[in-house]
């Protein structure tokens, strides 16, 4: 099941477009993407045993004329872990240790964004992540990694937009607010529940300004999902709602030789197979 936020609204994504799923259920589930995660298993077995897949009119139409009011799926999280260094060959091109740990920051949360959101650059060295986001399902601490899955959600395409100057202004670098700036972590273009993708070997792809920078593989992450899942578990409660953004590929442009970094009027295209595209514009402050 895909679920999506059209203007601020929890929508089922159907062949023909999206359900509204407080309007199609009689109230019984919430508007709210970030409260009906909570929702999610009553939600698909209702879903299951209902006709709306194949009744046109509850449907918005063509999901298409819906795209430019597409919001983050995961609007509101409690808490947002980001991964740094998961991918031996991004850990290389820009020639930091492979951790031997999961590297743990958070992206505060105000830069959360949704699909066609503007990224507004504050300057000329803005990098590029396309990362995979786990959004967790079930609570808990002190999971183990057999049971780890179990607390998963679902998954969205993530983009972990860096401002490199700032992050390496100190030492060690600061990584937080570095990827903390308005809409550097935009998410979409909705939620794909975990019964629908497997996860274990995805291709992820960045296009930037219409060439494509990276082309990576889920199956190349050093901490897989539920070594993240039990790791974090182990220090901080894992809540419903919360996102995990799981590290990037290589191809970013701090590596690159030269460096390259986004530029004004730019499109930033993530494409994650299973997953969808997140599609967003950048502009120049
Ligand atoms: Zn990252």
């Amino acid at each position: 099941m895909k679920i999506a936020n059209i203007g601020g609204r929890a929508h089922i994504v159907t062949a023909t477009g999206g359900v509204d799923i407080e309007e199609a259920s009689d109230g019984r589930f919430t508007s709210d993407n970030q409260q009906l995660i909570s929702q999610l298993d009553e939600l698909q077995s209702w879903y299951s045993s209902s006709e709306l897949a194949e009744d046109p009119s509850l449907s918005t139409g063509s999901l298409e004329k819906s795209f430019d009011r597409l919001q983050s799926p995961v609007p509101n999280p409690s808490q947002v872990f980001a991964i740094g260094l998961n991918y031996k060959a991004h850990g290389e091109e820009v020639a930091m240790a492979t951790p031997q740990e999961p590297m743990i920051f958070t992206k505060f949360q105000s830069s959360i964004a949704g699909p066609g959101a503007t990224v507004t650059l504050p300057s000329d060295t803005v990098d590029w992540e396309v990362e995979m986001v786990v959004v967790i399902g079930h609570s808990g601490r002190n999971i183990g990694k057999m049971d780890a899955m179990k607390h998963v959600a679902g998954y969205c395409v993530g983009q972990d937009i860096s401002e490199r100057t700032l992050q390496l202004a100190c030492k060690p670098p600061q990584f937080s607010v570095a990827k903390s700036y308005e809409a550097f972590a935009p998410m979409g273009p909705w939620l794909t529940t975990s019964d629908a993708v497997d996860i274990s070997s995805i291709r992820l792809t960045c296009q930037v300004g219409g060439e494509t920078l990276q082309d990576g593989n889920t199956r190349d992450m050093i901490f897989d999902v539920p070594t993240l899942i039990s790791y974090l578990s182990n220090i901080c409660e894992l809540r419903t709602g919360d996102i995990i953004f799981t590290g990037t590929p290589d191809g970013v442009g701090m590596g690159r030789k030269p460096p390259r970094y986004i530029e004004d009027g730019w499109l930033l295209e993530s494409t994650i197979e299973g997953l969808g595209t997140l599609s967003n514009p950048c502009r120049r402050r």
